[in-house]
């Protein structure tokens, strides 16, 4: 909750043209969250686990060494910028440390069967970051490392992430590209941010073709366009991939209340996704997924989709309700339109060329 954004207009820096906000990229959201969880009396039934902070060379698994060491350096000043849009202030490194660590921990608890599944509700968050510079409010690709983690320090095989945050997971997807032992899926806005990033023909290459899918959703998807992705590319896609361990990047930025997304989704919607990556989770790995959360930039509204993930994960329902459900329904156009069904149709296809792909690779003990 310390990483400090400064202030802004929007996702840039104010300078001298418009009155300074604080940053878009916020603790308040996050913390509205766990307050929540607290509230709700859902705590109770949840194990809070605490975050190690990740070691360097856990961080060097994924990012270079000048990149890790301009951030200590600029942390331990003022901050500044760890390449586009990252602002951060001093003590930035050992928080994002945090953040990464706090995903390990989680990883670490499922597969040891300390907690059945994890969600870790770490700031700043990680999927835009590329190896070398900081991208989209993100400084170290936590959810990214977590697959690392699991598949080098643990020796798992096949790893899954499913990014459900409303913008493209470039960084995740760069890590693993040419990579078939971490089968990444990216449900986003078509063309929101990063620019030109996230097309459904980008697929992997050399030996991780076909373990890269993305389904770029025009906006305005709601919660059919989203239910039937997952039904259609994400859930087949696991079931054909069969990995050991399932990791979400949890952004709640595909809300219809975000700034930050044009997307349609509500708590109920985020339920029911969580609902089907669980039973695939149960299905192929023994329920071990664990949640690393990402974006999410409406204060008032993420606390209420984060307590629904949560609940599912915890087999726990509050009975808290969502007072904005009976406003966002008024909305409408929650089912699916044939301009989002075109997109779940073409990403589909990806899932048959994944059934036809090299058999999922088995490889032991991998080498640092
Ligand atoms: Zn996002």
């Amino acid at each position: 909750m310390w990483h400090d954004t400064g202030t802004g207009a929007w996702v840039s820096p104010a300078g001298l043209t418009v009155q300074p906000l604080g940053h878009i990229e916020s603790p308040e959201g996050k913390r509205r969250i766990r307050n929540l969880i607290e509230v709700s009396g859902l705590m109770d039934h949840l194990v809070q686990l605490r975050p190690r902070p990740a070691t360097e060379a856990e961080i060097l698994r994924l990012h270079t060494v000048e990149y890790v060491q301009r951030i200590r350096r600029m942390s331990a000043k003022s901050g500044g910028e760890a390449g586009e849009e990252t602002p951060f202030g001093p003590g930035s490194y050992e928080i994002a440390l945090l953040a990464a660590g706090g995903c390990l921990t989680a990883v670490d608890a499922v597969l040891d069967g300390e907690v059945d599944n994890a969600y870790a509700l770490v700031r700043p968050p990680g999927h835009h970051a590329e190896k070398d510079r900081g991208r989209g409010f993100c400084i170290f690709s936590n959810t990214a490392l977590a697959a690392v983690h699991a598949r080098h320090a643990r020796g798992l095989s096949r790893v899954a992430i499913v990014d459900w945050d409303v913008h493209h997971g470039n960084g995740t997807e760069h890590a693993f590209y040419s990579d078939p032992t971490v089968l990444t899926i990216s449900i986003h806005q078509n063309n929101n941010y990063p620019p030109r990033s996230g097309a459904i023909t980008d697929i992997g290459s050399h030996a991780g073709e076909g373990f890269n899918i993305n389904v770029p959703l025009p906006p305005g998807s709601g919660v059919g366009a989203y239910v039937a992705a997952f039904q259609r590319v994400v859930a087949p896609a696991l079931e054909a991939y069969r990995p050991e361990l399932i990791l979400i990047a949890s952004g709640l930025d595909a809300s219809a209340m975000d700034p930050l997304g044009s997307m349609m989704l509500t708590s109920d919607g985020y339920r029911r996704l969580t609902q089907i990556v669980l039973a695939v989770a149960r299905d192929v790995c023994g329920g071990r997924l664990v949640a690393c959360h990402e974006g999410g930039y409406s204060p008032a509204y993420v606390p209420y989709c984060g307590l629904a993930v949560i609940e599912e994960l915890a087999g726990k329902r509050t009975g808290l309700e969502d007072p904005l459900l009976s406003l966002l329904a008024g909305f409408g156009g929650q089912e699916i339109q044939p301009h989002q069904e075109a997109v779940v149709d073409e990403a589909a296809k990806l899932v048959a060329r994944l059934l036809t792909a090299a058999t999922p690779p088995r490889i032991r003990g991998d080498p640092e």
